[in-house]
């Protein structure tokens, strides 16, 4: 499988994702605890970063159970992730 990733950008972070490593477990976006306004499967970009403040991503971001999602500050550098 190809080693693909993709980037969403605000103005404070970049999330990343790796499809391939998605389980799609519908965490990030289904139901009360999912972020939908970010993270849409329905919608193109899937990923739209200015759906929410930068702290709620990341509390989403932190919950996704793969590793799929992870996202680095734009003042940092890339290797962080
Ligand atoms: S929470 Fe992570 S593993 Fe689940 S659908 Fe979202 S990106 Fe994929």
């Amino acid at each position: 499988m190809k080693d693909i990733t993709k980037k969403y950008t605000n103005d404070e972070i970049t999330i990343v994702w790796k499809p391939s490593v998605c389980i799609h477990s519908t965490i990030c976006w289904r139901g009360s605890n999912g972020l939908s306004d970010v993270f849409n499967p329905s919608e193109k970009p899937w990923i739209k970063p200015e759906g929410a403040n930068t702290n709620r991503i990341i509390e989403q971001i932190n919950q996704c159970p793969s590793g799929a999602l992870s996202f680095y500050y734009n003042n940092e550098q890339e290797n962080q992730i």
